[in-house]
């Protein structure tokens, strides 16, 4: 099993989450990071850490496009291991719905 993003992190990106992952497995794209399932060693630190609840265990039921998501970009994005400011608007996005469809972007983040 493995960690992975889903899309509550899209136009959060609170980093948290990259602060405390020993393994320093998440990436960056442009509004939203993701986690390398082939690196991630399943300790769960992560997961409490993340204000938006975005990050679950792929052990939850319907999340196999979220685990080919993060498959996908953590091979295209760079990696990520020191939290920056979040976005300015980061809390009015926090909760809404669909942000994926509205929002996501396949352009890679600035990494650290
Ligand atoms: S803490 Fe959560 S919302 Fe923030 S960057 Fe990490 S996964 Fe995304
Ligand atoms: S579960 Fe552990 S290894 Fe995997 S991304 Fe989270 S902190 Fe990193």
């Amino acid at each position: 099993m493995t960690y992975v993003v889903t899309d509550a992190c899209i136009r959060c990106k609170y980093m948290d989450c990259v602060e405390v992952c020993p393994v320093d497995c998440f990436y960056e794209g442009e509004n939203m990071l993701v986690i390398n399932p082939s690196e991630c060693i399943d300790c769960g630190v992560c997961e409490p850490e993340c204000p938006a609840e975005a990050i679950l265990p792929d052990t939850e039921s319907g999340l196999e496009n979220w685990l080919e998501l993060n498959t996908k970009y953590s091979a295209e994005w760079p990696n990520i291991t020191v939290k920056r400011e979040s976005p300015e608007d980061a809390d009015e996005h926090k909760g809404e719905e669909g942000k994926f469809d509205k929002y996501f972007s396949a352009e890679p983040g600035e990494g650290d």
